[in-house]
Parts: C-alpha cells; structure tokens; sequence
C-alpha cells in the first residue's frame, strides 16, 4: 500500500495545500455552468483511495473484535501512523505533510466507514493536536508535534469537565502561577485518548475574577501524561465507539513548566473555539460514512432476508388510513 507521506513527497503536497484554501476543484476540463464542482481532484481520489483500501483490509475485518474488546486499536493506529493516515496535518517543519481540512474529511469518512470506534481513535489524536498546530510557537511544534511523527504516540484534547460540557466557560479547572512554573487542579471528563495521549492540550481558569470574561479568563497548557499529578480514570464503556478509549482525568497539583503555555496567558478559550472550526467537519465526515455502512448493510440485509418467500427489500409498504 502507498504510503500518504510518500504520495505527498512526490506530487500531492502542492495541490494538498490548494485544496485546504478553497473548494475541491474538477480534475480536468472547465468548471461546470453553475461555477460548482463537487468533483474530487486527482489528488483527493488518491487519498480517498488510500484511506479505502486501509479501512477495507485492516479496519472492517478487526472491528467487531474490537468493538467486543473495547482494547485500544494500537496495531491498527501503528499502521495508520506509518501511512500517513493520522497526523496529516502536522506542519512540514515538524515532519508532517501539511493537508488541510478537506483531506482529513476524506479520510474521516473511509475510516468511519469501516468502524467509528476506530475512527475517533484515528481522528481524535488530530483534535488534541490542533491547539498546538494553531496557537504553538516553533518550540512547542517541534518538541510536541515532531514527537508524534517520530513514533506511533497520540495525544489529545481536554476540555470537557463533569459541570462543563456545551458551556466551556463553565471550566472550573484551575491553573496558578507560581514561579516559573503552572500549578493545575481539577478535573476534565469524556477525554477521548485519555488514557493513551502522550500529552494533552488542556484548558484551565487562569484569571480567578469569577466575572472575567471568556476571552481573558481561561489560558491553553500542554500537559504530558506523565507529569506528576494526572491520572486516568477508567475507561467508559461507550454506548458505542467501544475501542475508543474514553475518560475522565484528574489533575492534582500538576506542575507545568511556562513554556508549555500556548499562546499567552488569557488566549486559551480562542485556542479552543479555533480548534473547533478545523476539527468538527471531519466528525460530520464520520457521521456520513457511518451513515453510508448503515446503508449498505440495511441494503444488504433487505435483498437476502426472505420472507413470505421473497427478498423483504420487494415488498411494497402499504399504508391504510382511516380518515
Ligand atoms: C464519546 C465521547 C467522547 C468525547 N471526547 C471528548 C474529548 O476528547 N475532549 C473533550 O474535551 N470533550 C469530549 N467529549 C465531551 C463532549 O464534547 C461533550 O459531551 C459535549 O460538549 C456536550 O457536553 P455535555 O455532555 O456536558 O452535555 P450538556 O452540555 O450538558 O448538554 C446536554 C444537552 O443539552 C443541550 N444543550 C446544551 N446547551 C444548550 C443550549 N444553549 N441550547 C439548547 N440546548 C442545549 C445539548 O445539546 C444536549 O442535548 C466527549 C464526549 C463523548 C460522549
């Protein structure tokens, strides 16, 4: 199988940088009457076609154990990292191949496709990378990202708490300053890759005025699993997405070194809020491949199911209303 990195050494990487500015253009001839193309180019046929053959030959066929399991899809993301499947969108300066948005959708859809389970796990590394990709200075790009291209690591993205989901500026996560050094307290929940992320990009209440607003109250840390102070929970059983690996994490007075803040202090809400507008359409993309096997498989199902001596997808609905 090609590999993504290779594909984008040769020749995708100019037209994957077009493509994350603007819509997918035709991949030959002029655009149609309306001045739209939903066309794929040659470059994202290429991607789809990649992303397809990995969910055909090493997704679909380990999911249900998986899904019984609930392990953590280590050997399938080892292989999606050597691919190029994840971290797609890690600046070339770190090691990454730089594709926008769209391509990551591309791939968000095939995997998701084959399992959503192993899907987030895929794609939730990339939402954990995003503030850094965003907000980090060269330091913190090339120490944390680069990281992630050297090995098969994860990381992933806290902000979620027990008394703070839609409402993130109800975050009670405390961080001080002390020193050189960031002193954290609190609690995050539903932490996708909580318990397997090298680090964490994580959300904290830095400004302990109860009436600052969101754009100042709240600044971004990157948080190494390992630090002393954090520490998994257990993992919940999902209603699905079972190989995910979710949970809640405490932190108890972590000390976070000051080159580990993103941006500056009070950024850290924008951070989050941007992160947002470059990684919920690739969870849309998952929904519609999700939503393209359940097709299949109720189309599948429908033409072999027999009943009254006939395929179920042949008989005719009839309604009978009694007005
Ligand atoms: C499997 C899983 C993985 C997750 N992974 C992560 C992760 O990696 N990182 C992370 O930080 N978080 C993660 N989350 C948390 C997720 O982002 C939150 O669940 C989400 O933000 C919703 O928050 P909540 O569950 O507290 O629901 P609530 O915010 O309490 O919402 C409950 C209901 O009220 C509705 N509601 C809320 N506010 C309004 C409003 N203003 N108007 C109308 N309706 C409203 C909501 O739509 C919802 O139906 C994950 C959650 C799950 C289930």
């Amino acid at each position: 199988m090609a590999s993504l990195v290779k594909l984008a050494k040769a020749t995708l990487r100019p037209g994957i940088r077009a493509i994350s500015t603007s819509l997918p253009a035709a991949s030959s001839g002029a655009p149609p009457a309306n001045g739209y193309s939903f066309e794929l180019n040659d470059e994202q046929k290429e991607i789809q076609s990649l992303a397809r053959k990995f969910t055909a030959e090493e997704i679909i066929p380990k999911a249900a154990e998986y899904d019984k399991t609930m392990e953590y899809p280590w050997p399938i993301v080892k292989k999606a990292w050597e691919l190029g499947l994840i971290n797609n969108h890690i600046p070339e300066h770190c090691g990454g191949t730089d594709q926008g948005v769209f391509n990551g959708c591309l791939i968000a859809e095939e995997t998701a496709y084959g399992c959503t389970g192993i899907g987030t796990a895929m794609e939730a590394t990339g939402l954990g990378q995003t503030p850094v990709i965003i907000a980090g200075n060269k330091e913190q790009q090339k120490k944390y990202l680069g990281r992630l291209i050297e090995e098969p690591l994860v990381a992933a993205y806290c902000v979620t708490e027990p008394g703070a989901g839609s409402d993130v500026n109800g975050v009670k996560t405390r961080a001080e300053k002390k020193g050189d050094e960031w002193i954290l307290n609190g609690q995050k929940m539903w932490i996708t890759n909580g318990g397997v992320a090298n680090w964490y990009f994580l959300l904290a209440r830095t400004n302990p005025d109860p009436k600052a607003p969101a754009s100042k109250a709240f600044t971004g840390f990157i948080v190494e699993r390992e630090f002393p102070g954090v520490t998994p929970g257990r993992k919940e059983i999902n209603m699905g997405q079972r190989c995910s690996d979710t949970r809640g994490i405490t932190f108890e007075d972590v000390r976070i070194p000051k080159e580990n803040v993103l941006l500056g202090e009070g950024a850290g809400f924008k951070i989050a809020m941007g992160t947002f507008d470059k990684t919920r359409a690739p969870v849309a993309a998952g929904a519609t491949g999700l939503a393209q096997r359940a097709f299949t498989e109720a189309t599948k199902y429908a033409l072999e199911r027999k009943a009254f001596g006939v395929p179920i997808a042949t008989h005719q609905v009839k309604f009978h209303f009694n007005f």
